[in-house]
């Protein structure tokens, strides 16, 4: 019975581990020289903060005591999905069922082609040991993207004693998870702590002088720095998926099993979608890489396959005094935001009801919760998630 994963990430190591588990013997395929990690602390990684070895998802000897083949450095460049094969450094394999991992990508401004060196996307370990490399000649940061990354590396940065700006091109910072108010609480906590924050612009220009970057942005303003980390969205790179023959939209499309259109390839992770959404929590990709990984060797063994649970995946940030909470939609349709707690400054505690009635400021379901500076009540309000409004105690 032999399963290949390829992909070594939170889905890929955790698919591995369930087939292993069941029996399998499995062939782990990364395209990285260094050993699985766990991806979000590749921001403390680039400011110095965690060394590599603390940051890896399993030791070396793990993978040894649990049967599973890990190959570093060995990118799959070629699949061949109804045969089951996997080429990897020019030699083929071929399995009873395949799990793919392969995660997202970071969207690459035309800047980071132009400067290689200056203007780096936090992403993966090696590009952390690149920022990392950078920061004891650099005196201004500059962060393209206000998302969580962006959030946090200017946190650790002003730690460092840099002079820190975010550019964020939507009117907000984390966008995705909060809205205007929740937003703004945080744009008011990262000024206090030095950050400079620019929000709805975007770099119309980069050139280089004397080792130090000029940047205009497009309202005119000229910014100068010397070195710049994005951070600005995720990509899915597919064609080796398309080609495998496996059918693909956003993501490679998977049923609630985690197949793929083919029968014995499953997927887990950032590179699925499912329900028409793709996901990018590392809570997510760790269950459907299980689930992928038990469903593998349920393939082989004939067996039904098992139904893969959707975890609910909050935002929980800390760092310091600096506190994040947030799951659910910002806005949308039917969303009424009902704020719970504000005082403009520090603290900001808000939740989203679908279908309340703006008129008694009563009613609705419970669909979304923001948190700035405060987690009081967090926990609740997460299991009461679907629930009608009057049947919650915030
Ligand atoms: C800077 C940053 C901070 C984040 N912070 C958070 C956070 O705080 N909380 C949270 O929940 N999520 C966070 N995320 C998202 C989280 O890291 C991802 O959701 C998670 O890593 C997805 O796991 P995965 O296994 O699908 O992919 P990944 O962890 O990305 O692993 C995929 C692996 O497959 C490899 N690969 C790709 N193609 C091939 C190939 N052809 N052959 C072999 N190997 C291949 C890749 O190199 C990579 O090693 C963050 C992401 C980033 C980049």
């Amino acid at each position: 019975m032999r399963v290949g994963v390829v992909g070594a990430g939170h889905a890929g190591v955790e698919a591995a581990l369930r087939a292993s588990e069941l029996g399998a013997r499995v062939v782990l395929f990364s395209s990285e020289p260094v050993l699985p990690y766990f991806r979000p602390k590749v921001v403390a990684l680039a400011f110095g903060q965690v060394e590599l070895a603390g940051i890896c998802l399993r030791p070396q000897q793990w993978y040894h005591e649990h049967g599973i083949d890990l190959r570093l450095d060995s990118e799959a460049t070629h699949i061949d999905a109804h045969a089951k094969a996997v080429t990897a450094g020019g030699r083929e394999e071929t399995f009873d069922a395949l799990v793919i991992a392969t995660g997202a990508a970071p969207t690459l401004l035309a800047f980071v082609q132009e400067f290689p060196n200056d203007v780096i996307p936090l992403w993966g370990v090696r590009e952390s040991l690149a920022i990392r490399d950078r920061l004891g000649g650099t005196r201004h940061l500059l962060i393209l993207g206000g998302g969580i990354s962006g959030v946090e590396s200017a946190l650790y940065a002003r730690e460092a004693g840099l002079d820190v700006t975010i550019v964020e091109k939507m009117n907000r910072v984390m966008s995705q998870q909060l809205g205007v108010g929740a937003a703004g609480v945080l744009t008011r906590r990262l000024q206090k702590a030095g950050v400079s924050v620019v929000t709805g612009r975007s770099v119309e220009t980069l050139s280089k002088q004397d080792g130090r970057l000029d940047v205009a942005l497009d309202d005119g303003r000229e910014l100068v720095c010397d070195l710049i980390l994005t951070t600005v969205g995720t990509t899915r790179r597919l064609r080796l998926f398309e080609q495998a023959g496996i059918k693909i939209d956003r993501g490679i499309v998977v049923d609630e099993y985690q197949q793929t259109s083919v029968p014995g390839v499953f997927a887990g992770g950032d590179i699925v979608q499912r329900d028409g959404v793709r996901t990018a929590t590392v809570v997510r990709a760790h269950e459907q890489g299980r689930g992928a990984g038990d469903n593998a060797v349920a393939f082989i063994q004939g067996r039904k396959l098992a139904y893969v649970p959707e975890p609910t995946s909050p935002l929980l940030f800390k760092h310091k005094d600096v506190e994040i909470q947030a799951v659910g939609p910002t806005a949308g349709d039917g969303l009424t935001e009902r704020v719970l707690t504000n005082d403009g400054e520090t603290v900001y505690r808000a939740v989203l009801l679908e279908n309340s009635d703006p008129s008694t400021d009563s009613g609705g379901t419970l669909r979304g919760v923001q948190m700035i500076g405060s987690h009081e009540g967090f926990r609740p309000l997460l299991d009461s998630l679907g629930k009608p409004w009057q049947e919650v105690t915030p």
